[in-house]
């Protein structure tokens, strides 16, 4: 079987109805025919029938054993820290999510845990941070905004030989494109807010682990802290993920186009994107992704804010807005919106210049999004009276 047709499938049609969409159980309780006599559903931030459903779901998406939704992808990546305990140690991406990095730096610190941050598209880094407490290895790929790409097979076995857990943030990539257990992961977390829902109009997280021990240890700690996802959102998010694979691949395709334009643009310096072979991960993207997906970041030739704010405030379709993975395009200035916090030096370390724009790929025309940005360099070039 094909994934789409497993994926559709694996939607399980309703035994009690026939009802063919998955039904939105709304309720907190379920009624005992005795004390702990139930149909498997006591209460519902343990477990929810409509959970349940999208929570298999993605474990099959991911090739994983178990799957658990919670109520925003940061609550998800916070229950997977919560497996350590204090004097434990984590070496991460160092351009890591800044969610996730405040998360470890103002959260977890405090409670013993030490965070390594090291440039994971070199493996040697990995494994020369390990340390005797070293638990977990953190890595997306692709990260963000700049695209980095770490390879996912060679860090998984870097982990195996020193008995700790691989997670790989999987949001940029989404499982239409990669699958991280497949390469030896061992959890898998996502913002399903992004690809997975689709739509803009949600905010969930999600984690899957390969084996039904780590799942048993995550269920226990989403139970246990509560940030699950509700029951409507959960709808909402199997009906996204019925359409993954559809709108990864569409986008995919336009963002080369878009990113191979922009590649062709006198005022653009770099362009960031893992399908360009000038991109210096380009060869390792191409065994692990099966598209490079929807996300591109570029920068321009003149390194300056006003230049940038000025095309992220002109153009049409690409609305200007933080997030990504939605059917309508954005764009966004990363160093005045999603990575403010990141003091200057460290962001232009990590290639967040002042003129660094990024670009989330939606499903209109790509003819129309080309026509979008030529019209707005242009209207640059005219505003500052050079020639693009
Ligand atoms: C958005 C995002 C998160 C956080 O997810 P929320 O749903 O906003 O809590 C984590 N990781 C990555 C890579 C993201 O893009």
């Amino acid at each position: 079987m094909q994934e789409q047709t497993k994926i559709l499938h694996s939607i399980p049609v309703d035994e009690l109805t026939g009802a063919i969409s998955t039904p939105i159980y709304q309720t907190s309780t379920f009624v005992q025919e005795a004390p702990g006599i139930h149909k498997g559903y006591d209460y519902a931030r343990s477990n929810n029938p409509t959970r349940k459903v999208l929570e298999d779901l993605i474990a099959v998406l991911e090739n994983g054993s178990n799957g658990y939704a919670f109520s925003s992808g940061l609550a998800a990546i916070d229950a997977v820290v919560k497996l350590l305990k204090s004097g434990d140690e984590i070496i991460a991406v160092d351009d890591i999510y800044g969610g996730a990095f405040r998360l470890f730096t103002h959260i977890y610190e405090k409670f013993g845990i030490k965070v390594n941050y090291v440039d994971t598209t070199d493996v040697n880094n990995v494994a020369l941070a390990i340390t005797a407490n070293t638990k977990l290895i953190w890595i997306e790929s692709p990260t963000n905004p700049t695209l980095k790409i770490s390879d996912i097979a060679t860090i998984a076995k870097i982990a195996k030989a020193n008995s700790c857990w691989l997670c790989v943030d999987n949001t940029f990539a989404s499982p239409a494109a990669q699958k991280p257990i497949d390469l030896g992961a061992d959890i898998v977390v996502h913002s399903g807010t992004k690809y997975l829902a689709g739509h803009s109009d949600l905010i969930a997280g999600l984690v899957i682990t390969k084996t039904a021990e780590l799942g048993e240890k995550i269920k226990f700690i989403q139970n246990a802290s509560g940030a699950i996802l509700a029951p409507f959102d959960s709808w909402l998010t199997i009906r996204g993920i019925e359409t993954l694979g559809l709108r990864i691949k569409q986008q995919s395709e336009s963002a080369q186009r878009i990113a191979e334009f922009l590649n062709s643009q006198e005022i653009v310096n770099k362009v960031y994107y893992p399908g360009l072979p000038s991109h210096p991960n380009h060869a390792i993207a191409k065994q692990q992704l099966k598209y490079f997906g929807g996300v591109i970041s570029f920068d321009l030739k003149i390194d300056d804010k006003d230049f940038a704010t000025h095309i992220v405030s002109n153009t049409k379709y690409f609305k200007l807005a933080e997030s990504l993975g939605g059917v309508k395009s954005l764009i966004c200035l990363p160093c005045e919106m999603t990575h403010k916090s990141i003091p200057a030096i460290t962001r232009y370390n990590t290639g967040v210049t002042d003129s660094l724009i990024r670009l989330s790929v939606g499903l209109e025309n790509v003819e129309d999004l080309i026509e979008d940005l030529t019209t707005t360099i242009r209207s640059l070039s005219l505003k500052y009276s050079f020639t693009a």
